[in-house]
């Protein structure tokens, strides 16, 4: 099987301003700099065929390169902890995109994606205990704001889980414009 989701990598800039932001709370599990990502589509584990049918309906996507920003910061928070991201700005190129994603997705077999689209890059992950940590950064880097990048492409994942974290692999990428 194989763990797989479609991204945007923001580009070394833009991950260096997200890794700047980070502090050296304990209380927040930063992710690595290889790691930092905007997902469009979350895939799951699928098996090869599968896999290579929603590879091919990617590379049929035709869609416009696009600006995007980093603004602002939030937090995702469930019973057992939460997630602390970047936001991004304009929502509307990269909303659109990820939907032309999911379609591409559901045309190779994939169920449709049910959930509420938030694009964010992940920087950080909290136990419940540590929620006060990333609400205290939340407040801290509620400015937080880069200059604009362009999105020229975007990039098939897998990921491989391990108790040291996950690690993601480039399966393949698509350009835009
Ligand atoms: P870990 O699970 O070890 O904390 P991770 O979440 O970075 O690491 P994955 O679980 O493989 O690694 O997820 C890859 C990407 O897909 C991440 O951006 C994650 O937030 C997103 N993702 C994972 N599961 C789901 C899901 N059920 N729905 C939507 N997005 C998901
Ligand atoms: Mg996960």
């Amino acid at each position: 099987m194989h763990r797989l989701f479609v991204a945007i990598r923001p580009p070394q800039p833009i991950r260096d301003l997200l890794i700047d932001a980070m502090d050296d709370s304990p209380a927040l599990r930063w992710v690595g700099d290889d790691n930092l990502h905007l997902t469009l589509r979350f895939i799951g584990e699928v098996e090869r065929p599968l896999a290579d049918d929603v590879a091919a309906a990617l590379g049929r996507i035709r869609f416009p390169g696009f600006a995007l920003r980093i603004s602002g910061v939030g937090r995702f928070e469930q019973r057992s902890g939460g997630a602390l991201w970047a936001g991004v700005d304009p929502r509307k190129p990269v909303a659109e995109l990820a939907a032309k994603v999911d379609r591409a997705c559901v045309a190779a077999g994939l169920e449709p994606e049910r959930r509420a689209f938030h694009p964010h890059v992940t920087l950080a992950r909290f136990g419940r205990r540590n929620a006060a940590a990333a609400r205290d950064f939340e407040r801290r880097n509620a400015d937080l704001e880069s200059e604009p990048w362009a999105v020229t492409r975007f990039i098939l994942f897998e990921s491989q889980l391990s108790r040291h974290g996950a690690h993601y692999e480039e399966v393949a990428d698509y350009a835009l414009g």
